[in-house]
């Protein structure tokens, strides 16, 4: 049995709860901690973006962009591209999904050392943060709890 813990009723910052107080079903603590967030109109969107996340969503592959406009493509460069982005996804697939997520097996400590490596390459945050948000994703996908969290008024159809 988990020890008693005080939590408060309305968590007023997500990113500074007592990692103590958060019961293993995360979401459901958030649904029922949290209040839901207003509807994006067209005159409130800019409130509700994540600004860093915007820029890094943005900005990298529009320098990305222009740099392959303006520089000549060599074999070396889309060698190395189709090599990258499957050892980068393969830290991903393998890695963050398979074994931290899932721990659908266990790895050497070299063989972690190297998918988180390679895993950083995605650019998807830290190990830790992706496997909650998607085991998150497992336990609530397709369920009432997560259409209703997504749809304030309620219209559950797909
Ligand atoms: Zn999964």
């Amino acid at each position: 049995m988990e020890p008693k813990v005080d939590v408060p009723l309305f968590i007023e910052d997500p990113d500074r709860i007592p990692t103590e107080a958060v019961p293993e079903n995360f979401v459901s603590y958030t649904l029922k901690h949290q209040e839901a967030r207003p509807p994006i109109t067209w005159s409130n969107w800019y409130k509700e973006l994540h600004w860093l996340h915007v820029f890094i969503i943005f900005v990298p592959p529009t320098l990305g962009f222009i740099g392959a406009w303006s520089t000549p493509l060599r074999l070396k460069t889309a060698i190395w591209f189709v090599v990258y982005i499957h050892l980068t996804g393969f830290g991903l697939t393998a890695g963050y999904h398979r074994l931290w997520t899932h721990r659908a097996y266990k790895a050497t400590k070299g063989l972690e050392y190297t998918l988180a490596i390679l895993g950083a390459g995605v650019i998807e945050g830290s190990i830790a943060w992706w496997a909650r948000g998607h085991r998150a994703h497992h336990r609530y996908t397709d369920t009432d709890h997560i259409m209703q969290w997504s749809r304030p008024d309620g219209d559950n159809r797909p």
